[in-house]
């Protein structure tokens, strides 16, 4: 069961999309716009680097090798480890869950000048965050070129991306659950565009 959360007084708009679909890129558009950032998989990754709040469970759970000389977590260990047995990722998940939880909260209580835009990548596969959303943005560009980013951008082979991409919602899925598609399908300038638009948008919704 997830730890409920209470909902703040600011508007909350989702954010999710497929791997490589151009989240970050939007979420660090509208930041830069004004709008507050809670991004769900950056409190994941502070919580399980040097010093991070999970790392002593994940000592405790998964032994010495899941942690990397320096005390963060091993990532390329623990990946092959859940990847191989799910029952590894369903116990990671219960260490990690309830503390991103709590740091959301936190991070709501604080409060936000215009908005806040939290961002779940795996907002439909995991369900527990839509009942705090007033919006789900759901950014989307063909498969290919989801493929292509991830490949530039990570040094990838193509198949360590599709690989993901099959463990992920169908394109079908993200966009029937969305209240607005940003198409990312063009170069960067198209999608500031349609970005700038969106957030004079949601300042409108945000002041209602
Ligand atoms: P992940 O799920 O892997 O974290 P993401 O959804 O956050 O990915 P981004 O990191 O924003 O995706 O984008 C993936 C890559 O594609 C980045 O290198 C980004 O700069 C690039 N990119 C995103 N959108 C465009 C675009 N419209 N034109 C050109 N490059 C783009």
């Amino acid at each position: 069961m997830h730890i409920a959360l209470n909902k703040p007084k600011q508007l909350v708009v989702g954010l999710t999309g497929g791997i490589g679909s151009g989240k970050t890129a939007v979420s660090n558009r509208l930041q830069a716009l004004g709008a507050t950032i809670i991004d769900t998989d950056e409190i994941a990754h502070s919580l399980t680097k040097v010093g991070g709040l999970a790392m002593p469970d994940i000592q405790k759970t998964f032994g010495e090798e899941a942690l990397l000389p320096d005390g963060s977590m091993n990532r390329d260990y623990m990946r092959a480890l859940v990847f191989k047995d799910p029952g590894k990722r369903i116990e990671l998940e219960k260490i990690l869950h309830p503390k991103i939880r709590e740091l959301v909260q936190q991070y709501l209580n604080a409060g936000a000048p215009l908005y806040f835009v939290l961002v779940v990548p795996l907002l439909f596969e995991k369900g527990g965050w839509g009942e705090l959303m007033d919006e789900i943005i759901v950014v989307d560009c063909p498969e290919e070129q989801q493929v292509r980013r991830v490949i530039q951008r990570n040094g990838w082979p193509e198949t360590q991306v599709r690989t993901v991409m099959q463990n992920q919602a169908t394109r079908e899925r993200r966009r029937a659950g969305a209240t607005q598609v940003i198409e990312n399908n063009g170069d960067l300038a198209e999608l500031i565009e349609k970005i700038d638009f969106m957030h004079q948008k949601l300042i409108k919704k945000a002041q209602k």
